[in-house]
């Protein structure tokens, strides 16, 4: 399915919850967000029955994320509903990590393919600090089961604020030689907490400099290669990539839409727009009522956004209502 702009939309990123245990400095306010009564939130049988009616459109992809998608009960049965979609070729969650290592094999069995797992520090006390509390050797060991069950390839996804872990991506490129790990170094983006906080990306390039990184970009032999440019360090297990958003603006190439907890499809991260699929859905709207709502939703998806352009504002939503 091709939206105005001649770009194939093939994968939804469907956030099941906007709770989390942590706290991110960059993500989510130190008091929380205000928690959404479960009538609120869409039921898994409701965004299986979704993705089903659009999955013949060509959604062949879907990213389960929140909020931490692992502190919503029920997600492995949820994991195995998306399976049982004929279409759905690819399944990922991007997950905080922090509760993986006891459901990663219970996952794998329900059909996940593979994680993204967010890890902003290496250094257990900063690491606390980042998350407002969270516990590095559990993510850690998320990490590990996550390997041991194969659901890979295992991305670590570290988002680089200036001043608070800039100093460390010497030691994250170390991960992805000693381990069979694709790290990625994210820029920072102008959403929620991070405007509010003040904080400060670290552009693609200049990360690239401090790493002395003369290579050349590789083409990714793994499944999900998204927006990224990777590298593959000589001697290395892993592989290095970087996903600009900023200072690289990849939206000539978006493929993907988004589906709030709260039953919103969201067409661009940056965007305010959103179109409501909950009412329809609980007002029991026919497989074409729902593909018709989808097509109208992608043709309002804007050309591109413009962070680097207004990078100062207000959003509606911090990221964690939205699902990164
Ligand atoms: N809790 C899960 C996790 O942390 O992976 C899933 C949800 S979280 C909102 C998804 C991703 O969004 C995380 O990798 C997080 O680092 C990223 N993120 C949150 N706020 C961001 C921001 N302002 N700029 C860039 N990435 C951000
Ligand atoms: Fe939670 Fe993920 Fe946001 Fe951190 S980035 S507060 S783990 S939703």
């Amino acid at each position: 399915m091709k939206d105005r702009f001649g770009r194939e939309i093939d994968y939804i990123r469907v956030s099941v919850t906007d709770r989390c245990n942590f706290r991110c400095i960059y993500c989510m306010p130190e008091k929380g967000i205000a928690p959404k009564s479960s009538e609120d939130i869409l039921r898994f049988e409701e965004i299986a029955r979704f993705l089903k009616a659009i999955a013949p459109l060509g959604v062949s992809k879907v990213r389960i994320t929140g909020g931490e998608p692992l502190v919503r009960k029920g997600i492995v049965d949820f994991v195995a509903m998306v399976r049982h979609i004929p279409e759905i070729q690819d399944i990922a969650l991007t997950t905080n990590g922090s509760l993986l290592a006891e459901l990663a094999a219970d996952l794998k069995r329900a059909g996940l393919d593979r994680v993204n797992v967010s890890l902003d520090s290496l250094n257990p006390e900063k690491f606390r600090r980042m998350t407002r509390g969270g516990n590095l050797k559990s993510v850690i060991k998320g990490i590990e089961a996550a390997l041991e069950h194969g659901l890979v390839p295992v991305k670590v996804n570290c988002v680089v604020i200036k001043g608070f872990n800039d100093d460390e991506v010497a030691d994250f490129v170390k991960l992805a030689i000693d381990y069979p790990l694709t790290v990625r170094f994210i820029e920072l983006m102008p959403i929620g907490e991070s405007v509010r906080e003040g904080m400060e990306l670290v552009p693609q390039d200049h990360i690239a400099r401090i790493l002395g990184l003369k290579l050349e970009p590789v083409k990714y032999p793994e499944k999900g290669a998204g927006p990224a440019v990777y590298y593959k360090i000589p001697g290395g297990k892993g592989y290095v990539g970087f996903i600009a958003p900023i200072t690289r603006h990849f939206c000539a190439y978006c493929n993907r839409i988004r589906l709030t907890s709260d039953g919103k499809l969201k067409v661009c991260l940056a965007s305010e727009e959103e179109i409501d699929i909950k009412a329809p859905l609980r007002g029991g709207a026919s497989v074409e009522e729902l593909q018709r709502i989808f097509v109208n939703a992608l043709m309002k998806k804007p050309e591109g956004h413009r962070m680097n352009v207004v990078p100062f504002r207000k959003t509606k939503r911090t990221m964690c209502q939205i699902g990164g």
